[in-house]
């Protein structure tokens, strides 16, 4: 084992345990939550061990850096979720290697990414990312949607070729009436996932939790946690 492989794998059991902990807290099967590793800032090396290790579900934010990343690991069994805010002259690339998308949050980039989809014969999945802190009609300041503006989007991805409606994503707001309330926040997530269901039974998916707030989520009901440095370590660059 390389000195990395055993750090990786250390962190890893601490956020497993950390997970099935808060499952057992609140009557939760460890199976009913996913775990996803964001891997940003770390190289395709690290994203190998994972998978030599048993991550199946990793994420970036970056185009960029997420392509070369993801074309390096193309013989892995893994799925890409990309959740930066995305622009739609970046679609097309994401398209290629992103099995979901976690951030859309407007029709512009509902039909780009669906151009896209079609054009490169694949099926993306799509979470609506919510801005909780984001007021009627505007975009939250880590991107998201305001939460009357899901209905709208969600249709728009259920009727667009070459996407499918998975669900919801937020990240906690760091201002406005949620800010330091995560488990609330999540908890709020989880009423407008609900309400998607309503109308979109199979989009069940409810992306929430972070290094810092992976409990509140679970505890919410989140069935997927994106963690990034508790299984890295802090990443050297803001990402
Ligand atoms: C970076 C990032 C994460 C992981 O954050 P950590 O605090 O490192 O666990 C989760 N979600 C999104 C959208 C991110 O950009």
């Amino acid at each position: 084992m390389t000195d990395r492989r055993t750090e990786l794998a250390k962190n890893l059991a601490a956020v497993e345990e950390r997970i099935a902990s808060a499952c057992a807290a609140v009557g939760r099967e460890r199976d009913e939550v996913t775990l996803i590793v964001v891997t940003k800032t770390y190289p395709a090396s690290d994203v190998r061990l994972l998978h030599e290790l048993g991550v199946r579900h990793v994420a970036e934010n970056r185009d960029q850096d997420a392509a070369p990343k993801a074309a390096a690991c193309a013989d892995l069994n893994l799925r890409w979720h990309f959740v930066g805010q995305l622009q739609t002259n970046k679609v097309r690339s994401v398209a290629s290697y992103a099995d979901v998308v976690q951030s859309v949050d407007r029709p512009k980039l509902v039909s780009a990414l669906s151009a896209a989809a079609v054009r490169a014969e694949r099926e993306l999945g799509c979470l609506i990312q919510v801005a909780l802190d984001a007021e009627s009609g505007r975009q939250g300041e880590r991107g998201g949607v305001a939460p009357d503006g899901i209905e709208e989007l969600a249709a728009a991805v259920a009727g667009s070729p070459g996407l499918r409606l998975d669900g919801l994503m937020t990240v906690a707001p760091l201002a406005g009436p949620y800010a330091g309330r995560q488990q609330a926040a999540f908890e709020r997530l989880m009423e407008f996932s609900s309400s998607l269901r309503a109308a979109h039974p199979a989009a069940n998916m409810v992306s929430a939790g972070m290094s810092a707030d992976l409990e509140q989520a679970v505890a919410a009901g989140a069935t997927h946690v994106r963690v990034g440095t508790a299984v890295l370590g802090v990443r050297p660059r803001l990402g």
